[in-house]
């Protein structure tokens, strides 16, 4: 046997024992006679002493220790003299009587700490030395811990675990697939999945009436925003339901995961918010409730005034910062750069300030008395000492830009703190969406989700103003300004979904060979169903208060969706193109 007990293991009452312990070595140090090694593994780092005095040949073994050396010690357990209260094992350390060497190591090129010395892109190259680091270490285990929970309360409810292919079809989420060659059938190509949506359905078609998967999706998508080609859900499907029943088994779900993991308890019921509201008072379909700032409407109240930028324009809108009426000019100046940056995309930003003498200053003195502007301040409630901003624009592009301001705002005034948890499920969303550009709707969640049955006629009209009215029973899992996950009643019947391919421009041809097989399977007998899906990887980082999705995923991709590690994506050599019948045609610059 290499060890005894672990590292992390070791505590007073130990003290007497002989044991063997086994890990990688932290580091040594030599006071004196006395040699030292912290000794580490996954459950922690004991302490390792050894004096001249009483053998010099394990003295100088010690010397011979790199960092990451792979050792095993045996020894007393003793109390420690000076006791480190900061490690669990700190009160004792083991006075060593034996060393093997079991392997060595290479100097690691950064250190193995918990604030490491290396940079992202060399971390990430050697990953699994970056996974020796405890707060990677304790991200894994408690995304472990998070699955294992998430198992055991959908098992309770009656949901069974099924799996379903990866190697598939297209799939309707919106997003570019990535696809796999097939040697078997030259020419054609697998997608992989988006998401099992589509298998997930026809499970209720089967009558597995409650199915979960946590399973990986993939998305060829822009990696900007802290995403990974490949993740993982938490896919759920109920079959028999209407909306309230899926928002109770999942809002259920995630009160047991933040009791159990993090001893938090949530709201219950948790707040809802319909997406209108969450558009037109947090700019945000993803609202962030841990602080109010709300976006406030004063189209009617500052338009009509001579002002010609918000004469000429669909809405104008504010929020309240409090106590920030001391904001410089080099402040505002500063602000009104941050907003006209690509991100937000504002064309300048208007303030109002309500000063400590209680008299008021604004950018737009010249065209607004003092008690207009007095009046507006009131209408939002902003009192002496605060400052208002204003931005202006077409309505939803406006409202959005405020909201981006208002995150930006609370990130300022320190407003969102993550430890705070602020849950909420967004409701009652817009089934389409309509894009300029390409002149057609899209489906706001996918093409799968229903219309309200009280819509059920917006929806076969043909103008474009009603179908923009019609709602769908989708809902989104919203925490501190992040969509945790997301989903929808479903179409259940065929008639309903080619209506909604019609609607969303996609030929009946297209249809057919794309999804043809769902609406087939409408045919015999499909329940009534809904479902949704989480973002795994957010809800664990989240969870662990952190913002990024990659210490919670070990082997992760880089923004450029490379494996740093692998070196992959990578060329293929020619005889594996052949037999796929593949030719690159990209010309390497
Ligand atoms: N398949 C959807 C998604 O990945 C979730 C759902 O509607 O259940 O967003």
């Amino acid at each position: 046997m290499h060890r005894t007990h672990t590292c992390g293991e070791l505590r007073a009452a130990n003290i007497g024992q002989t044991v063997t312990l086994a890990g990688w070595v932290q580091r040594t140090r030599k006071m004196g006679g006395m040699s030292f090694i912290d000794l580490r593994d996954r459950y922690g780092i004991t302490q390792i002493v050894t004096d001249e005095a009483s053998s010099k040949e394990l003295n100088d073994q010690v010397a011979k220790l790199g960092r990451e050396y792979v050792i095993k010690v045996t020894g007393e357990v003793c109390e420690r003299q000076s006791k480190n209260p900061k490690i669990p094992t700190g009160d004792i350390e083991i006075k060593m009587t034996g060393i093997t060497i079991l392997n060595e190591a290479q100097t690691p090129p950064f250190t193995i700490e918990d604030e490491s010395d290396g940079g992202e892109e060399l971390r990430s190259k050697y990953r699994y030395l970056d996974l020796r680091r405890a707060p990677l270490k304790r991200a894994l285990e408690l995304r472990h811990r998070m699955a294992h929970e998430v198992r055991n309360y959908l098992d309770e409810q009656g949901f069974l675990e099924i799996e379903t292919p990866y190697l598939i079809k297209s799939t309707p989420e919106g997003a570019r697939d990535f696809v796999v060659p097939s040697r078997m059938n030259p020419g054609q190509f697998y997608a992989l999945p988006q998401s099992p949506q589509t298998f997930k359905q026809l499970l209720m078609v089967a009558g597995y009436d409650r199915y979960f998967q946590i399973v990986r999706c993939f998305r060829d998508e822009d990696l900007r925003a802290d995403r990974q080609p490949e993740f993982t859900q938490i896919d759920c499907e109920m079959s028999f339901v209407e909306q309230e029943d899926v928002l109770n088994v999942f809002e259920g779900m995630m009160r047991t995961l933040f009791k159990k993991v993090l001893n938090v308890d949530i709201p219950n019921p948790m707040p809802r918010m319909s997406w209108y509201d969450a558009m037109d008072f947090y700019g945000s379909d993803k609202p962030d409730i841990r602080f109010g700032m709300k976006i406030n409407d004063l189209t009617s109240d500052l338009k009509g005034h001579g002002f010609s930028v918000f004469d000429s324009v669909e809405y104008v809108g504010g929020i309240v910062v409090e106590g920030a009426s001391e904001y410089t000019r080099k402040q505002l100046d500063e602000l009104t750069e941050w907003v006209k940056r690509p991100q937000v995309g504002a064309k300048g930003l208007v303030y109002v300030k309500v000063n400590t003498d209680g008299t008021i200053k604004s950018s737009i003195d010249k065209f607004y008395s003092p008690e207009e502007l007095k009046a507006v301040a009131d209408k939002c409630g902003a009192k002496v000492g605060d400052l208002m901003l204003i931005l202006c624009g077409a309505k939803r592009k406006a409202q959005t830009m405020l909201g981006v301001l208002r995150v930006e705002m609370g990130n300022r005034l320190g407003l969102r703190d993550p430890h705070t948890f602020a849950p909420l499920w967004v409701v009652d969303f817009p089934l389409l969406e309509w894009d300029d550009e390409t002149n057609r709707f899209y489906a706001m969640h996918h093409p799968f989700t229903a219309p309200k049955p009280e819509h059920m006629d917006l929806f076969y009209s043909n103008k474009k103003e009603d179908l923009e009215r019609v709602c769908a029973n989708a809902y989104d899992f919203v925490l501190n300004g992040t969509e945790l996950g997301g989903g929808s009643i479903r179409i259940h019947n065929a008639d309903v979904q080619e209506r909604m391919f019609e609607v969303l421009g996609i030929s009946k041809e297209d249809a057919d060979y794309k999804f043809g097989f769902i609406i087939n399977a409408f045919k015999f007998g499909a329940p009534p169903h809904g479902g949704l899906a989480f973002g795994f990887d957010r809800v664990c980082a989240l969870f662990g208060g952190q913002e990024t999705i990659r210490d919670y995923i070990a082997f992760p991709k880089n923004n450029q969706g490379r494996d740093v590690m692998l070196d992959s994506p990578s060329k293929i050599d020619d005889v594996q193109m052949d037999e796929l019948f593949l030719k690159s045609t990209y010309v390497e610059k």
